[in-house]
């Protein structure tokens, strides 16, 4: 657990972290799922639904990793350009990674309906709001395309329109996405893990994996608590994954992602900041995110950072929401609180098999909606149904001497905020 100072996740004061129930230890399943988040518990419920037999190895409490901690922005993201993507992958494909973004976050919502989880979802759409130098003739002929593909229609809101959603006079203009939306994210782990044990999983926390090998056609996994051997290996750990899986971990850049929750700045308030309560991103490559808390009482907002010193990192965060919205320079902040996304170094998730381990992974810091879909795919591979994902098997490249530990977060974020300043600076 967490018992940082500066750590107060406003996530956990509804849904704290927890044990899992009692379960008698047992030496064989068919799967073992390494991580207890959205992936691995997507990954458990799909496979327990079809009858296999699973056990789920977390190694904290149960929702101590990014799941509960996200901003619970349904944003489904893939980072590259339509541009970069068809560059490297030529056009057919490149549209396939849209086609997957568009399925995975109508299959969270409709998740969410059919099982009836009780997790604050809200549909209320995602602006991003535009700074720098953009085409609005351009983003509204692929508004246009992305209606005619998807019948969903985003829509380009004009400078002098951006009122009817925010206060704040800092964008140029904005492009709304109907179907993003904002969920509680421990609310919604939490009703995961009570799926995936209705459903037969085994849950066993505090049981961190210290190793996994492969023993003809079956793995044995060594833990704290003794060895488990499985069929089929699952890596859920993502940006947590420790040196127990060295290949993975020198795949992933963990990158530190943090929030602030205001103090009750009651409805009205709220809503006279955001009219339509909807969620918010920046068009920036180091842009903040912000939302109104489920309540509509309060307002979260989000960042990234390269560096280790959080009550700096506080006080950026403060001064970006008061750059937002200069009402707020005085408001108290009630909740600050960190965790980590995963990069890969190409910047695009990964849904891939090496050694027989399957590694859903790198969800680029927008896995509410990714880590769900691909555990999910990963279960169906296994499965033999349907596993098929663009992001299926995309080389999963490393750097050289590079074992986990950025060390040039500092230099990236340096290198981000320079692109941020030119492209802001007129022509
Ligand atoms: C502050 C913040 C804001 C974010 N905002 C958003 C957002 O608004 N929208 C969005 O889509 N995404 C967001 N994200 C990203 C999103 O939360 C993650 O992509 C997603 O939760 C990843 O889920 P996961 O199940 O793969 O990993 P996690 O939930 O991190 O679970 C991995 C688990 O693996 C366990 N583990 C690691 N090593 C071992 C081991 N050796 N043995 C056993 N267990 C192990 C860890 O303890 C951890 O519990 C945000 C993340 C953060 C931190």
């Amino acid at each position: 657990m967490n018992t940082n100072q500066d750590f107060n996740c406003y996530w956990w004061q509804e849904r704290p972290p927890r044990p899992a129930p009692p379960a008698e230890w047992q030496q064989h399943a068919d799967i073992a799922i390494i991580g207890c988040g959205f992936t691995g518990l997507s990954a458990g419920l799909t496979l327990a639904r079809a009858g296999r037999n699973v056990v789920i190895l977390e190694k904290g409490l149960i929702g101590e990793g990014a799941s509960t901690r996200n901003g619970g922005i349904t944003s489904g993201n893939i980072r590259l350009s339509a541009t970069q993507l068809k560059k490297r992958f030529g056009a057919e494909r490149a549209q396939q990674f849209f086609d997957e973004a568009v399925a995975a976050r109508a299959d969270l919502a409709r998740f969410i309906q059919d099982e009836n989880i009780d997790c604050d979802f809200q549909p209320v759409g995602r602006v991003v709001g535009l700074t720098g130098q953009f085409s609005a003739d351009r983003i509204k002929r692929d508004n246009d395309a992305f209606q005619a593909r998807y019948g969903i229609g985003p829509v380009f809101i004009e400078k002098h329109e951006m009122a009817d959603y925010t206060e704040s006079s800092i964008y140029e203009g904005g492009i709304l996405r109907p179907d993003i939306g904002g969920i509680h994210p421990a609310k919604l782990m939490h009703e995961m893990l009570r799926l995936a044990l209705e459903a037969g999983v085994k849950v066993f926390s505090e049981t961190p994996v210290l190793q996994i090998e492969r023993r003809q056609s079956d793995f044995v996994i060594l833990t704290d608590r003794g060895e488990i051997a499985a069929e089929h290996v699952i890596s859920a750990t993502n940006a947590y994954t420790d040196r127990a899986q060295p290949w993975l971990r020198r795949r992933l850049v963990p990158v530190i992602s943090e929030m602030i929750a205001t103090e009750k700045i009651g409805r009205n308030r709220v809503q006279s900041l955001m009219p339509k309560l909807t969620m918010f991103g920046e068009s920036k490559q180091l842009g903040y995110y912000y939302r109104p808390s489920p309540d509509g009482e309060r307002i979260l907002l989000g960042g990234r950072r390269g560096h280790k010193d959080t009550a700096r990192a506080k006080r950026q965060l403060h001064d970006a929401l008061a750059t937002i919205f200069p009402a707020l320079g005085d408001t108290r902040i009630d909740a600050h609180w960190q965790g980590f996304v995963a990069f890969p170094f190409d910047q695009l998730p990964k849904l891939v098999v090496r050694d027989g381990v399957i590694y859903p992974a790198g969800f680029c810091g927008s896995g509410t909606v990714w880590a769900r879909w691909l555990g999910q795919k990963a279960a169906l591979m296994i499965l033999g149904e349907e596993g098929d994902s663009v992001f299926g098997n995309l080389p999963m490249h490393t750097l050289p001497f590079y074992t986990g530990d950025p060390w040039f977060m500092p230099l990236a974020m340096t290198y981000y905020r320079l692109r941020d300043r030119l492209a802001a600076s007129p022509k």
